[in-house]
């Protein structure tokens, strides 16, 4: 049985509980002064649903899973120009 790929998913979308857990587990511990607010979370993350970069939650330009990526404030969008 081939893979199920989701092109412009997040992670939150793809049947993958345990690692969408662990991610969301980075995202909560992450110290208050490094991560993004809440909506600008949210924000950063309706752009990459809009990406074509993005395929089961993972950026193919930085190999990052964009919900760990845009949870923090200082790290921005891998691509030139930067979308968030
Ligand atoms: S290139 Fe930028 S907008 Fe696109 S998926 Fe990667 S981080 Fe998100």
């Amino acid at each position: 049985m081939s893979e199920r790929i989701c092109r412009r998913c997040l992670l939150r979308d793809v049947q993958d509980a345990a690692l969408y857990q662990t991610i969301r587990d980075y995202v909560e511990n992450l110290p208050a002064e490094q991560k993004a607010d809440a909506e600008v979370y949210e924000s950063r993350l309706r752009v990459c649903r809009a990406c074509d970069s993005l395929t089961n939650g993972m950026c193919a330009l930085c190999g990052c899973f964009v919900e760990a990526r845009a949870a923090k404030k200082a790290l921005y969008c891998p691509k030139v120009p930067a979308m968030w």
